[in-house]
């Protein structure tokens, strides 16, 4: 719903709704907006029209509790992008716990983010580096 609200409001076409921080955090549609290097570009709205209440005001809250603690944190030259609000993947294949192997079909090792073992990065790096030495010692072991 998010995601969808967030795409109407950047006029479509996958243009970012966006908006500068300070103007964020007292409710302000910023007249202009910083270069940003994403693409297809971005689109000045006021972001508390797409975010669900309570994300606004926990955003709006942390905002400038940072700015209190970090100095030039909250500034104007600073912009939302938005917005990102998926998780990872809500489905998980199931895999052997020791061998890694799909518990039906033989020889597909799911891995990483999308069969549900990983949530960035790092760890779908690292689930893939781990899945890659189980074909190996199940299948190529014996060839090497
Ligand atoms: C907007 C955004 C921001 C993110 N920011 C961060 C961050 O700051 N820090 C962080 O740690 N994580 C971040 N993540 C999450 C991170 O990017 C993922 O967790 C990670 O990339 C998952 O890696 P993966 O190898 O499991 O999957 P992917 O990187 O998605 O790789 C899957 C690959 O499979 C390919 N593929 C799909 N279907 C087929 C097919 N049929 N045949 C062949 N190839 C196919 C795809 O093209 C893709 O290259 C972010 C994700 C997004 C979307």
């Amino acid at each position: 719903m998010v995601e969808q609200k967030a795409y109407t409001a950047g006029g479509g076409k996958f243009v970012a709704p966006a908006q500068r921080m300070s103007d964020f955090v007292n409710g302000k549609t910023s007249a202009s907006l910083p270069a940003c290097s994403y693409l297809p570009g971005t689109h000045s709205i006021n972001l508390q029209e797409v975010l669900p209440g309570f994300v606004f005001k926990r955003l709006q809250t942390g905002f400038k509790a940072f700015g209190q603690k970090m100095r030039g944190y909250l500034t104007n030259e600073a912009q939302l992008v938005g917005v990102e609000s998926r998780t990872s993947s809500p489905v998980k294949i199931p895999r052997d716990k020791e061998t890694g192997e799909h518990l039906q079909v033989k020889r597909l090792f799911p891995c990483g983010e999308g069969a549900g073992y990983a949530g960035g990065i790092v760890s779908a790096a690292m689930d893939g580096e781990r899945s890659a030495e189980a074909v190996v010692i199940k299948y190529l072991k014996s060839k090497i």
